[in-house]
């Protein structure tokens, strides 16, 4: 593996994500691991999580009169010192909500953004950090969230675009050619299996299976982070005002939770030579 273990920065991985917590859900296990490895993670997002309600009844407020906003920004900075993110860069739209939320409409919604300006925002900020892998979320936006769908869309035109010379190009910027785009996935095999278990418990799952999950035949990468659980959950927790006491995360059981969340799973779109079998680093093949 062409990784070193102090950060000369030679590699550089960029995430695009919709709002504050969801880097640590899906992403705070390759971001400690590679962080660890000396690459550079960098993060960016659509959205600060305006539409965001407080979800958990027991959340006390760091600082009195503090708005969702000004909550999830402490959180979230909290979370980036937990997962040693070495740079973080955000888009400037808002939190759309789930669909069919009043907050679709308004005028910053990241879901009703035009897709030409999303897509040169995250192109200068690809043509300047120069990653050579990039992450985001499937067509479905895992979960159908509009700021996840929209983030895919924008990141697969930013992907393309950024190699393109003749795409136009701000103050200095250079073509730049990730050598590797990749979505999160979650195994559906894994997830038909939690939702059965939650089912027999005679509870409510609240998610979809068939929504969530990724065939087997889809993931192309499984990467073993259970090294840094521990941090990885610490992380999440440092998103309080988003813990809701019935969200999957809290009804874990400490075995389930080290199958779910100690391995992160990816389904490479681009630039995977492997055709047969899988492989267990983001970076496989990419020489600094
Ligand atoms: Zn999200």
């Amino acid at each position: 593996m062409p990784l070193s273990n102090s950060k000369n920065h030679q590699l550089t991985l960029l995430i695009v994500h919709a709002h504050p917590d969801d880097e640590s859900i899906s992403t705070g296990g390759i971001l400690l691991k590679y962080s660890d490895n000396g690459v550079r993670t960098v993060l960016t997002y659509c959205t600060r999580g305006e539409a965001g309600d407080i979800l958990n009844p027991d959340f006390v407020s760091p600082q009195p009169g503090l708005n969702i906003t000004e909550i999830r920004k402490i959180e979230l900075e909290n979370a980036l010192h937990v997962l040693n993110v070495d740079s973080v860069n955000f888009l400037g739209y808002r939190d759309s909500g789930m669909a069919g939320m009043p907050e679709n409409q308004h005028p910053r919604a990241f879901a009703q953004a035009d897709k030409k300006e999303a897509t040169a925002r995250l192109v200068k900020i690809i043509r300047s950090v120069r990653p050579q892998v990039v992450v985001t979320y499937n067509e479905k936006g895992t979960y159908l969230h509009p700021d996840h769908i929209m983030a895919n869309r924008i990141t697969l035109a930013a992907f393309k675009a950024s190699r393109d010379a003749d795409y136009p190009i701000g103050d200095g910027d250079e073509p730049w050619q990730p050598s590797k785009l990749y979505y999160t996935a979650i195994p559906l095999e894994r997830i038909r299996r939690m939702h059965a278990a939650i089912v027999d418990r005679g509870e409510e799952p609240g998610f979809d299976p068939e929504v969530l999950g990724t065939p087997e035949e889809k993931i192309s990468t499984t990467v073993d982070v259970r090294k840094y659980l521990s941090r990885k959950m610490m992380a999440l927790h440092c998103h309080q005002s988003q813990m809701n006491p019935n969200s999957i995360f809290r009804r874990m059981t400490h075995k389930v939770r080290e199958e779910a969340m100690g391995f992160e799973n990816f389904e490479c779109v681009y630039g995977c030579p492997i055709r047969n079998g899988k492989e267990a680093d983001l970076f496989e093949g990419i020489q600094p």
